[in-house]
């Protein structure tokens, strides 16, 4: 091995490290090992803030995090085999999102690869990662990596973001350049993310679409999170008075509670809304594809930055492709030449609905808020004011009840403060995201998260404590997955598939760590608890004792599943 004459020479690692900088990269999440290690210390001392992780899966989350809430590609970097696939995990589920992030990973030699010979960590990375990503290369030589690391940022990042898979041979990263030579090849890209304009008779047929319709609605997703239009949402929603409802991930965008909203309409919408403009949102089964419980009579107009997005499930009578902010720009200045023909009542009908259905909301958590043992209601009876009286902690959510309860419960008034399982619904972001956020935005942040789900990436809270970083979590602990009462059909004496350990002490997992902890067993001591430890801005663990019978199979996706238990038992 060759060990470079530093400052006249360099090798491809830190051609890397100032190709990352030169396209602004600040920050990089992974795990380091043969033959990555070197090039992380390198990435440290050009300034690229590194966090290392126990696991690739949630340092990709962490990353699909960053991208998110700070529109340019998070990155993360994993080592070669195992790492790499943990890893590639994140980076599909970042791709499936529309989320911007680069996976950068080490691979061994090509020729034993090629050849099927086998060496250490051998994997042909590059084959298996291309399906899953938006983009794949692959770098050979030190002197293409600025070009590889432009073209990974762009396509990361431009038309529809997702995830890019970028791979760097042991060769190539340690291979020696002179510096001087090194230096001619960095160049600083042009407009990284262009802006695209729709066409003018798109925007005509939309806004006549709108302006014609009687019962209209806009359906706001998370890309007009990511695209940060939210003056514009406002702007769209306010001068027209029309109603809005938003995508789990868009919750905040605007308001909640906002006199327009209409977030607690759903199956109304479905059934009665003539016109549904889809602000970032995709008619997918989320939507029920746009069947079930939909009126086939709905017309959809349809912003969104990938033509091929159009016609997946239902006609769309005007689709608008662009990117958000130029649509809705041009959408606004042409709707003002227009009157809309919305009807008043409309308007009227789904304030009365969502009047009845907050209501019901209230009465369900009054109903619990002292229950004992607590249920997840009694929980989010506690921590719901204080989330809310909280609005610019960013909200980390996953599992399966205590997903789908803090969703209903917790009202967002901030753009970009809820993160949850998105569109395929999975387990295993928590942490990660918890970390990707803290570290992107510098802002605190609350996880609440299911006993099951938080298994997936726990480990991961020695990295929020290694970091100091303001997060606290959560854990809703009913002792299982949908709830800690399954049941061994063979009685073997073995826990249920279902049955994690309603005993087991999650706060203890933080003392390890040094982390400031609760173990609470009522709803007065958890919101105390909540409350500190917001304020503290430090890392923290709330472990929240639950009833074992708490919850529900599947919680409100039970439907899905091929038989359900009670066909089984
Ligand atoms: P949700 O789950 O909230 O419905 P989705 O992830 O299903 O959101 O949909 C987001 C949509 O937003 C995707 O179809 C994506 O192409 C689109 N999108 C993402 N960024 C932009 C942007 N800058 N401009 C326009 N559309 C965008
Ligand atoms: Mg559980």
């Amino acid at each position: 091995l060759q060990t470079p004459k530093y400052p006249n020479q360099v090798t491809g690692m830190y051609i890397l490290a100032r190709a990352l900088r030169m396209v602004g990269i600040t920050n990089m999440y992974g795990l380091v090992g043969i033959p990555v290690t070197d090039f992380a210390y390198i990435a440290q001392e050009q300034g690229i803030r590194f966090a290392g992780f126990h696991h690739e899966q949630n340092a990709g989350m962490a990353a699909a995090t960053h991208g998110y809430l700070t529109k340019t590609p998070g990155v993360l970097l994993t080592v070669s085999s195992l790492g790499f696939l943990n890893g590639l995990t994140a980076t599909a589920n970042a791709t499936v999102n529309c989320y911007p992030m680069i996976q950068i990973s080490g691979s061994s030699e090509r020729e034993p690869i090629d050849l099927g010979q086998g060496t250490y960590e051998g994997l042909d990375q590059l084959s298996i990662a291309k399906p899953l990503v938006k983009a794949a290369y692959r770098v050979n030589k030190p002197e293409d990596i600025p070009t590889a690391v432009v073209r990974a940022y762009r396509a990361a990042i431009s038309g529809r973001p997702g995830g890019v898979y970028l791979d760097i041979t042991t060769p190539c990263l340690g291979a020696i350049m002179n510096m001087a030579d090194a230096e001619k090849l960095f160049y600083k890209p042009v407009d990284l993310v262009p802006a695209m304009v729709p066409s003018e008779e798109s925007v005509k047929r939309a806004v006549e679409l709108i302006s014609s319709a009687k019962k209209p609605v806009f359906l706001i997703g998370k890309g007009a999170a990511y695209a940060q239009v939210e003056n514009k949402v406002k702007q769209l929603v306010e001068s027209t008075g029309i109603p809005f409802y938003p995508m789990s991930m868009a919750k905040g965008l605007m308001p909640d509670n906002h006199p327009l909203s209409a977030i607690s309409c759903r199956s109304t919408i479905m059934q009665q809304a003539d016109v549904v403009v889809l602000i970032g949102a995709r008619l997918n089964w989320l939507l029920s594809r746009g069947h079930g419980k939909w009126n086939s009579d709905t017309k959809f107009v349809q912003l969104d930055i990938d033509p091929q997005e159009i016609d997946i499930n239902r006609p769309i009578a005007a689709p608008v492709i662009g990117d958000l902010d130029s649509s809705l720009t041009a959408i606004l200045s042409q709707l003002g030449n227009h009157k809309t023909s919305m009807d008043p009542a409309w308007v009227t009908q789904l304030q009365a609905e969502t009047k009845v259905k907050k209501a019901k909301l209230d009465e369900r958590l009054q109903q619990n808020a002292s229950t004992q043992p607590m249920n997840h209601w009694t929980a989010l009876s506690a921590i719901k004011p204080v989330l809310e009286s909280n609005p610019d902690v960013i909200l980390v959510n996953e599992g399966a009840n205590t997903l789908d309860d803090t969703r209903d419960a917790v009202n967002m008034s901030q753009p970009r403060h809820r993160i949850d399982c998105a569109t395929w619904a999975i387990m295993g972001m928590g942490m990660g995201s918890c970390i990707g956020a803290a570290m992107a935005t510098g802002k605190s942040v609350v996880a609440v998260e299911g006993d099951s789900a938080f298994g997936f990436s726990g480990m991961e809270f020695s990295t929020i404590c290694r970091f100091k970083l303001p997060v606290t979590v959560v854990i809703f602990n009913n002792g299982g997955i949908y709830n800690g009462i399954g049941v061994n059909m063979s009685n073997d004496g073995d826990p249920a598939p279902t049955t994690l350990d309603v005993n087991a002490r999650f706060d203890k997992i933080g003392d390890a760590f040094g982390a400031q902890t609760y173990y609470v067993t009522n709803p007065a001591d958890l919101k105390n608890a909540l409350s500190e430890a917001i304020a503290s801005k430090k890392p923290c663990l709330i472990d929240v004792q639950l009833a074992a019978d708490s919850g529900k199979e599947s919680g409100h996706i039970g439907y899905l599943n091929p038989a359900s238990l009670q066909n089984i038992t």
